[in-house]
């Protein structure tokens, strides 16, 4: 048996907030990753199990990796398709809101969800949800993704039987990613019991795996030994990294979305390293895309929030700097500076055996 997710109360009012409602949009964050577009799935095709017209509309396409997720071909793109997800959010009665803790994190289609009339249903494992604009917020930052949080709602709602294979797969995906492949943020017992369960409906967990890790170009393959090659850095005697990547680069090595997805992570991998950044020219603003990746309790979010314009958890967080990529790498150089004392905590200090505190992407 899983831990029950919601209280009486508010399994109650989930579910006559879904009788209630007559069109359901379900969304998730700008550029969305395997748990955002797997945990919308899984959701909109319980949803329409109950027969509610449900939609997915996301701000902007997910990466080229997760277009073989099943069910990914219903997402409604409002940066393409903008009548179309404008008119699905304005007649909604009811949008779920998956995957993010702030319309922030929707850009320009916050404003939309912001101004229409529906109710609002966050369900998320961020940190601080803004709770202002929901009408019930599920929120479980000890979660390890969103998907995990669908799939234990449909089970606490008694929609288990009914499950099918593809949503099943999309919500394998959306846990898989969010935890490195259960390498991260996977300690907990009942995340097993929940693939267990989901192995019962058919799902080839080792495909998905193969559709999502091993299912790149050659060229992104090229831009990542080039990268690690000439553009990783040291700092703080080995114990922060930094890399950079810029336009010409990209346009080099025939970037398509997702195609830095992961490198961040990379420099990780060598003993010491505690603090892994990367700073990525924008392709369609002028702005500097920062991505921080840390092991143990080094916390990045706080470092994201102090001087990167962002935040996110403590082991993998984002931001974004207004000016040009020197201007961003002496930016990086200053946090370094400035959290060294906590960079230099000696590994000993950890147990290598017990499970860290806990994080979530
Ligand atoms: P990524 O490096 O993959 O872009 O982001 C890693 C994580 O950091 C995301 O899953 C998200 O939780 C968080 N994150 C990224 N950008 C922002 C931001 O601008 N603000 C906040 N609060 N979190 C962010
Ligand atoms: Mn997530």
């Amino acid at each position: 048996m899983l831990t029950p997710l919601l209280t009486d109360k508010e399994l109650i009012t989930l579910m006559r907030l879904i009788q209630e409602a007559r069109r359901i949009v379900v969304c998730g964050h700008r550029s969305p990753d395997g748990d955002a577009l797997g945990s919308a799935i899984g959701w909109t095709l319980y949803l329409r199990s109950l027969r509610k017209t449900t939609n997915i509309v996301m701000p902007n396409p997910f990466p080229d990796f997760l277009r073989t997720v099943p069910g990914a071909g219903m997402t409604v793109l409002y940066d393409r398709q903008p009548d179309t997800a404008q008119r699905y959010i304005r007649e909604a009665d009811l949008i779920f809101c998956l995957d993010f803790n702030a319309l922030s994190r929707l850009e320009n289609m916050g404003e939309t969800i912001a101004r229409s009339q529906a109710k609002k249903v966050i369900i998320d494992h961020h940190l601080d949800p803004d709770t202002s604009f929901a009408a019930l917020t599920i929120s479980h930052p000890e979660r390890s993704s969103t998907s995990e949080l669908v799939f234990r709602l449909i089970d606490q709602l008694g929609g288990f039987d009914a499950m099918t294979s593809d949503a099943a797969a999309a919500l394998y995906t959306g846990m898989m990613t969010d935890t490195g492949g259960f390498t991260y943020n996977s300690n907990d017992p009942e995340i097993y019991l929940i693939i267990s369960r989901l192995l019962t409906k058919g799902i080839d967990k080792d495909k998905i795996y193969r559709n999502v890790f091993n299912n790149y170009t050659e060229s992104r393959l090229r831009l990542m030994g080039y990268v690690l090659y000439e553009r990783l850095r040291f700092l703080a005697g080995g114990r922060a990294t930094l890399f950079t990547l810029t336009r010409e680069d990209m346009a080099r090595f025939n970037y398509i979305r997702g195609d830095a997805e992961g490198f961040v992570n990379l420099p990780l991998q060598v003993r010491g390293t505690r603090l892994s950044i990367s700073l990525r020219e924008d392709t369609e603003t002028d702005i500097i895309r920062v991505s921080l990746r840390s092991v143990d309790d080094f916390p990045c979010n706080r470092m994201a929030a102090e001087f990167f314009n962002g935040g996110g958890h403590l082991n993998a967080s984002g931001g974004r700097l207004p000016w040009p990529l020197e201007k961003a790498v002496r930016t990086v150089e200053q946090a370094v500076e400035a959290y060294l004392p906590l960079l230099e905590k000696s590994e000993g200090e950890y147990a290598s055996h017990a499970a860290p505190a806990r994080g979530n992407r």
